[in-house]
């Protein structure tokens, strides 16, 4: 789904006679206008194939990355982003050169010509110990006491394997890891078969993820994790995983987690078919992450989310990103409130049907208790900025902008919008500007107000008559408040 590396190769589409033009150096970037070195141009990955090598007690792996592209236009070079010490690159078969070029593009120099809509094999070997390579001057690659958790976002790929590191370029995986017996590998996916402990004291564990994925939704958790396979309901492949050394946090975060696959289903009623082939959810010990993160079919939680007790809140959260955010990603950072504010949103009607508090509830609470010169609503949610895209407007205020969509077309359009959007844009990416004429589609109405106003304007915006009535009385905590607001200071706690 390179769109935009079309638009670099010239105009190859155009009718009549191809241009000769000369072959051009892929783009370091992908045209992200937040974070513009990016993802790259020139070419356009299909699968991944990770496989590597990791030693728990000194952080260190090794490993040989296979990507299989296209070309998008005649390439002399190409760009991948990735951070750790590289021996060698292929390109179909042939030893290529390489060099590197700031914290974390590898330039690759093919020595026969690439060609437009040629097939790519690359084969990138390399080394490193992760927590200590910095870019940017940060690493979000997390060492534990007895492992290590490759997630994050939008920064996360760049020290573990090389890639076109930007959501516009999904792609499947396969993701296989070796470690030494005893030690557990949780990814994406399913696992294509059970782990067999090796003859030398070592394991291969070996996960695929058939359908596209966005590069940042790859995740490796390394260390001693109870495992617990199950089948959903509907037949799906259910597998959680959880730190051994959860302590007394064990018994909430197993009440929360394990309800996944009924908030699947229920999120499945409300935002159509769930679009991935497994289930799950994995938990971290206590303060190994700080935050929870979407990873593709199975989300990552830092144990530290259950230590007042059970919160399905957060499962809710993140699961939604499943439909908002994994299936239908963002065609750029900018677009942030298509992934945060639906996932935020989803939690509200979770609380409704759960008789904790309905939307209309949370919207009023959350209105009444920001003040007019809170800070919060000088960040425009559809425009957060490059310093700003896990902002809470971009969550709270992001919600509070579906809500008001949602009063002003009805629950009927409101809720046909939503499947639409999820089916329209499965697998894909896409951008605000997409779903508000969607909106206005589904609904005959001009919504060029309402999301100017939400979505794009710093200040409280003024709710006019929608709730007179109401503001003259002081809104009621809902039930669900201090559930929802634990989840989401533990998310920001990461950016
Ligand atoms: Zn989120």
């Amino acid at each position: 789904m390179t769109v935009l590396a079309v638009a670099l190769a010239g105009s190859p589409a155009n009718a009549g006679v191809r241009p000769q033009a000369d072959p051009v150096a892929g783009s370091p970037g992908i045209g992200d206008d937040y974070y513009p070195d990016y993802g790259n141009g020139g070419y356009d990955v299909s699968h991944y194939d990770v496989r590597l090598r990791y030693w728990p007690d000194t952080d260190r792996l090794t490993g040989t990355t296979t990507i299989l592209a296209r070309a998008t236009t005649d390439l002399t070079q190409f760009n991948l982003d990735f951070a750790l010490q590289v021996s060698s690159v292929r390109v179909n078969g042939w030893l290529t050169p390489f060099t590197r070029q700031g914290a974390h593009e590898l330039v690759v120099k093919p020595t026969r010509p690439v060609v437009a809509n040629q097939q790519l094999t690359i084969v990138v070997q390399y080394s490193g110990t992760s927590s200590q390579v910095q870019v940017n001057g940060f690493t979000a690659w997390n060492r534990t006491a007895d492992g290590a958790l490759a997630v994050g976002e939008p920064e996360i790929a760049w020290w573990w394997y090389p890639s076109n590191d930007h959501p516009l370029d999904k792609a499947t995986f396969d993701i296989s890891v070796q470690v030494p017996d005893g030690i557990q590998v949780v990814s994406n996916g399913v696992l294509t078969s059970p782990p067999q402990p090796g003859p030398l004291g070592w394991s291969r564990w070996s996960w695929r993820s058939t359908k596209p994925m966005a590069t940042y939704l790859a995740f490796l958790a390394i260390g001693h994790y109870e495992i617990r396979t199950d089948t959903s309901q509907y037949g799906q492949p259910v597998i959680n995983a959880y730190a051994q050394n959860l302590g007394e946090l064990s018994d909430a975060a197993h009440a929360s987690v394990e309800r996944t696959s009924e908030i699947i289903d229920w999120g499945s009623k409300i935002f159509g078919p769930y679009p991935f082939e497994a289930r799950g959810g994995v938990v971290t010990a206590a303060g190994d992450l700080g935050y929870a993160l979407e990873d593709q079919t199975r989300p990552v939680y830092d144990g530290r989310f259950w230590r007042r007790g059970s919160n399905a809140y957060v499962v809710v959260h993140e699961n939604a990103h499943q439909w908002f955010g994994d299936s239908v990603s963002v065609a750029a950072w900018r677009h942030m409130w298509l992934n945060e504010g639906f996932a935020s949103y989803a939690e509200w009607l979770w609380s409704e049907d759960q008789g904790e508090g309905t939307a209309q509830e949370l919207f009023d609470f959350n209105y009444a208790t920001r003040p007019a010169d809170d800070p919060f609503w000088q960040v425009k949610p559809g425009d957060p900025g490059a310093q700003n895209p896990f902002h809470s407007a971009v969550y709270v205020r992001g919600a509070m902008a579906l809500h008001q969509l949602r009063l002003t077309v009805g629950d009927d359009a409101f809720f046909r919008i939503l499947r639409q959007w999820t089916a329209g844009h499965q697998y894909g990416n896409a951008t605000i500007e997409q779903f508000q004429t969607l909106a206005e589609s589904v609904s005959g109405q001009d919504l060029d107000g309402l999301f100017t106003t939400w979505l794009f304007t710093p200040g409280r915006p003024d709710l006019g008559g929608v709730s007179t009535l109401r503001r003259s009385v002081a809104p009621v905590e809902p039930k669900s408040w201090s559930k929802i607001k634990d989840a989401h200071e533990a998310l920001h706690a990461h950016h």
